[in-house]
């Protein structure tokens, strides 16, 4: 993990990694080029996606590719799982984190278990009440 203080950090990178901590809501590269740019008028989208890119790389957030849809990113890197909304496509963290020991689930295949992806899908509470 590199120090995100360290000189290497451009003003643009710290900015869109403050947006990122700010939300809970895992944008797309194009919803955070919207939240940056009140901030860094001219900045462009490519920036955007090379710097999302680099902070990736450098553990600084997430990168989660979900159920085939849009790159979104968190800017939240502990360990914790995600739901995600079929029919509108938001993306929340979910409150309680499963209980899987792993290193008993991984016993069998003889592999080290380093982590897990767990993904679970659903519909969100705005899309339930559009229901009724
Ligand atoms: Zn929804
Ligand atoms: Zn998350």
């Amino acid at each position: 993990m590199i120090d995100e203080h360290s000189a290497r950090m451009t003003t643009q990178r710290r900015v869109i990694l403050e947006e990122l901590r700010k939300v809970t809501s895992h944008p797309t590269a194009d919803m955070v080029y919207k939240m940056v740019r009140k901030r860094l008028p001219r900045i462009s989208l490519g920036t955007v996606y090379r710097n999302l890119e680099v902070l990736s790389e450098q553990g600084l957030i997430q990168k989660l590719n979900i159920g085939g849809a849009r790159m979104r990113f968190d800017g939240n890197t502990s360990e914790h799982c995600h739901i995600r909304c079929v029919v509108c496509g938001r993306v929340d963290d979910l409150p309680e984190e499963p209980t899987v020991s792993l290193p008993e689930l991984g016993s069998e295949s003889g592999y080290e278990i380093l982590g897990h992806w767990l993904e679970l899908y659903g519909r969100c509470p705005d899309c339930r009440a559009e229901r009724k």
